[in-house]
C-alpha cells in the first residue's frame, strides 16, 4: 500500500518527540511535516527540539523545517496533534475544516458531543461518530481523540470487569510521571524529595472520560455507562510511567481467580487486525506481590501494554489492584498512532 502523509503538531514536546520516535519506519505512515510554535518554525528541528528520549533524533528528521502550524502550508492526511489543550481547541478545527483527519492528545475536544474518545481495544464502534461529526459540523476532515494518561491505563483494564461482571462504584488513586506535565511542567525544586497532591483538572478528566469511553453508541449518541467514580490526582518524582491503585465494586459478586481470568484473557479489535502498534496483549497480568513498577513495568510490549498487579479481595468493596502504563506511549502518542491505525484499517481516511 502507498504511505499516507502525516504531520506533528508539536512536534518539539514530550509527546511530539514520542511520535517522531513511533513513526519511523512506519508501515502506513509517512512522517513528512513537523509544526510547533513560533519560536521553533523556521528552524531545523535538532536546533528547535530538545530531545529528552533514548538514542538519537532520526537521520531523516534532524534537518527537517520546522513549519508554523497553518493548514494552509502543511502538506498531509493525518495530522497527529501534541499541542497544549488552548492551543489545540483553536487550531483542531481549522485543521478537519481543511480536510485532515486530526487524532489528537489534547483534551480540548474530548468530551465533545460529537468526537470520538478512542481506546481501540475498547470502543472501536465509536469511531463511527466521525460521520456523526462531518455531517454536523460540515467538515470533510474530522477530530478523534484518545484519552488522558490517566484514563487509558485505567479504562483498559475496566472493559473486560465491566463487560463480563458490571462495575458499580471505583475509588482510584494515581500516581503520575513527571513527563505527563511536559519538559517544562513541573520544576525539579517541587518534586524531588516530594510529591504534589493536584493535578490541575485531571480527576475530572478521568472521573468523566472513562464513563465516555465505556458508553454505548447509539448511532447518533454516547450514552454514558452507570459508574460512580472518584479519582485522586497525584504527581510523583518518576521519569516515565502512571502507576493507579483502584479499588471497585461489581455489579455480580465474583471470585478474584475470574477477575484475573478476564484481565488475562482480553483482547481486541487491533489485536484481531493486528494493527502495527498494537501489542500482543493490551494487558499483562503479573502475580509477584511488589509489582508493577514503573522502571521495570513502564515499556512492556513496546510501552504499548497496561500491566496489572497485586489483584486481590477489597475489604470495602470488591477488588482492589494496581495498573501501570507509559504514558507517553500508551497514554499518548503510541494511543494515537494505533487510532490512526485503526482509521485506516476502517477506510476513514
Ligand atoms: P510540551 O512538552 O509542553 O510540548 C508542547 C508542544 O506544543 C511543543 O511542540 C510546542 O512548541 C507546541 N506549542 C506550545 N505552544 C504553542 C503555540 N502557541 N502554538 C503552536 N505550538 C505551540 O507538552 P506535551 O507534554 O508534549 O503535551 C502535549 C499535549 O498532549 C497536551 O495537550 C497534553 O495535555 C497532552 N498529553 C500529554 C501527555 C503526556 O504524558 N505528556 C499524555 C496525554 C496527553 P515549541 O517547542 O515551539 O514551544
Amino acid at each position: 500500500m502507498d504511505k499516507i502523509n502525516v504531520a506533528v503538531l508539536g512536534a518539539t514536546g514530550m509527546v511530539g518527540q514520542r511520535f517522531i520516535q513511533l513513526l519511523e519506519n512506519h508501515p502506513f505512515f509517512e512522517l513528512n511535516e513537523l509544526a510547533a510554535s513560533e519560536r521553533s518554525a523556521g528552524k531545523k528541528y535538532s536546533h528547535a527540539a530538545r530531545w529528552y528520549l533514548e538514542g538519537n533524533i532520526p537521520d531523516r528528521i534532524k534537518d527537517m523545517e520546522v513549519k508554523l502550524i497553518d493548514p494552509e502550508k502543511l502538506k498531509a492526511d493525518i495530522v497527529f496533534s501534541a499541542l497544549p489543550s488552548g492551543v489545540a481547541r483553536e487550531i483542531e478545527p481549522r485543521f478537519a475544516e481543511a480536510g485532515f483527519m486530526v487524532c489528537s492528545n489534547a483534551g480540548a475536544y474530548r468530551m465533545g458531543e460529537d468526537i470520538p474518545l478512542l481506546i481501540p481495544e475498547v470502543n472501536p464502534e465509536h469511531i463511527d461518530m466521525i460521520e456523526v461529526q462531518q455531517d454536523s459540523r460540515g467538515w470533510d476532515g474530522a477530530i478523534i481523540t484518545n484519552p488522558n494518561c490517566s484514563t487509558v491505563m485505567i479504562t483498559l483494564p475496566f472493559k473486560p470487569i465491566y463487560d463480563s461482571f458490571g462495575i458499580s462504584r471505583v475509588f482510584i488513586s494515581t500516581m503520575q510521571a513527571l513527563s505527563g506535565a511536559g519538559y517544562n511542567g513541573v520544576p525539579s525544586m517541587a518534586i524531588v524529595d516530594n510529591l504534589i497532591p493536584f493535578i490541575k483538572g485531571e480527576e475530572d478528566k478521568v472521573e468523566t472520560e472513562v464513563l465516555k469511553i465505556l458508553g454505548k453508541f447509539n448511532g447518533s449518541s454516547i450514552e454514558f455507562a452507570d459508574i460512580k467514580l472518584s479519582a485522586h490526582c497525584n504527581r510523583v518524582g518518576v521519569i516515565d510511567g502512571h502507576t493507579e491503585t483502584v479499588s471497585l465494586e461489581t455489579q455480580e459478586k465474583v471470585d478474584i481467580e475470574e477477575i484475573k481470568k478476564a484481565l488475562r484473557d482480553f483482547t481486541g479489535e487491533p489485536q484481531r487486525l493486528r494493527l502495527p502498534t498494537a501489542p500482543e496483549k493490551p494487558i499483562i497480568v503479573r502475580e509477584e506481590q511488589d509489582r508493577p513498577q514503573p522502571r521495570l513495568d513502564r515499556d512492556a510490549l513496546g510501552g504499548m501494554a497496561v500491566t496489572v498487579g497485586r489483584v486481590r479481595k477489597d475489604p470495602i468493596l470488591d477488588v482492589k489492584f494496581v495498573a501501570l502504563g507509559h504514558n507517553t506511549i500508551r497514554g499518548a502518542a503510541g494511543a494515537s498512532v494505533l487510532n490512526a491505525e485503526l482509521l485506516v484499517n476502517k477506510k476513514k481516511v
